[in-house]
């Protein structure tokens, strides 16, 4: 199959990349490069079942493929607060554009929603049923807001044009590749540990989430696509903590020097998170398979290599 993945070039899109150039299909990466790096897909550059286009989904495209899987969009809060218009543009005209491929092609198409359409639940766990409570004037509301009018129109075009949807609503997920700078929980926690900075940990730490290693999410956003279920289906890690409890998680295994501070919590930090999965167990047979320490051990040897490899580079 011919299957473009938007924002390929991204943490959550490259390993989902590598699965499906190992799964022998013919694989069209999009991506303006906002978050995402060349030297994540730099593995299959010169492969002939391999493209990658320079592109912004907030201008329109023709290609010919068979599947969309639709990820672009910064969703770290640090990237999709620096320009929230652009978010929202990206969410909105940028989702309308895949959409209008999809029909144009009859393509099947995954759009990559969030657990932050439940905003901050009042719920919990939250299951799909759920319809969630987001401030829609608040600092997150460009990307909780954006992704909640993706999913409408992806059920519109469904509707209204036959266009074949899945939709992922995905929580927390970590791993190998998220960005130095990224700003999310994990591997700010990794970076300063590894660093021997201070874990920089927001509020008192008391909210809590759940975090899903990303091979696992990459499994699901598969079974997901391929399987005959429109969703929206949850998909992460329903094992939750609080976020000192991850701050001494990462301490222990980095570094038990780091001191842990404490730091403004940010406005609209929900409260807490952790996703009811019965749908994707039943429907999809899917559950995550690795535990936290896991996936956070392969998270460190990531940062560990990377930070290593700049230091040498600069040493040069
Ligand atoms: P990421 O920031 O690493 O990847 C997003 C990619 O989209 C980047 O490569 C970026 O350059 C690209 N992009 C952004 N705006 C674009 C535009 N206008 N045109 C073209 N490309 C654009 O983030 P990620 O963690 O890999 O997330 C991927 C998707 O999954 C996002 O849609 C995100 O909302 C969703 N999601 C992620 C998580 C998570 O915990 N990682 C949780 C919920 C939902
Ligand atoms: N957080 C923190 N320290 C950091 C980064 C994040 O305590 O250095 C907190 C943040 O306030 C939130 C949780 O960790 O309560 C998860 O934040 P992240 O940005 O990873 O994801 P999201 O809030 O979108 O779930």
């Amino acid at each position: 199959m011919r299957i473009l993945v938007t924002g390929g070039a991204g943490f959550i899109g490259s390993h989902l990349i590598d699965r499906l150039m190992a799964e022998g299909h013919d694989v069209i990466c999009l991506d303006n490069f906002y978050t995402g790096h060349k030297r994540n897909v730099l593995k299959w550059l010169g492969n002939p079942y391999f493209e990658l286009i320079r592109h912004d989904i907030t201008e329109p495209i023709r290609l010919e493929v068979d599947q969309i899987y639709h990820l672009a969009c910064p969703a770290s809060p640090v990237h999709y607060q620096y320009n929230p218009v652009k978010t929202i543009k990206t969410n909105v005209m940028g989702t309308l554009h895949m959409l209008g491929l999809a029909k144009r092609v009859k393509a099947r198409f995954l759009l990559a929603s969030t657990s932050e359409v439940y905003g901050d639940p009042e719920v919990h766990p939250q299951s799909e049923d759920y319809r969630g409570n987001v401030n829609t004037i608040g600092i997150r509301s460009c990307y909780d807001e954006g992704k909640r009018v993706a999913e409408t129109l992806a059920f519109d075009y469904h509707r209204q044009n036959n266009v074949e949807i899945r939709v992922a609503r995905i929580f927390n997920t970590y791993g190998p590749r998220m960005l130095e700078n990224d700003g999310r929980v994990v591997s700010n926690f990794v970076v300063q540990s590894l660093r021997g900075q201070p874990l920089t940990v927001y509020g008192d730490g008391s909210q809590t989430r759940s975090f899903c290693y990303v091979s696992d999410l990459v499994d699901g956003l598969m079974r997901l696509m391929n399987g005959e279920h429109t969703g929206p289906i949850n998909l992460g890690n329903p094992g939750e903590y609080t976020i000192l409890e991850l701050a001494q998680a990462v301490q222990k295994m980095v570094n038990p020097d780091a001191e842990i501070i404490f730091k403004t919590l940010p406005q609209d930090d929900p409260r807490r998170r952790r996703p009811d999965i019965t749908k994707a167990q039943t429907l999809l047979n899917w559950q995550p398979t690795v535990p936290l320490q896991e996936g956070l051990k392969l998270t460190v040897e990531d940062f560990q290599n990377r930070i290593a490899s700049a230091e040498e580079y600069r040493l040069a």
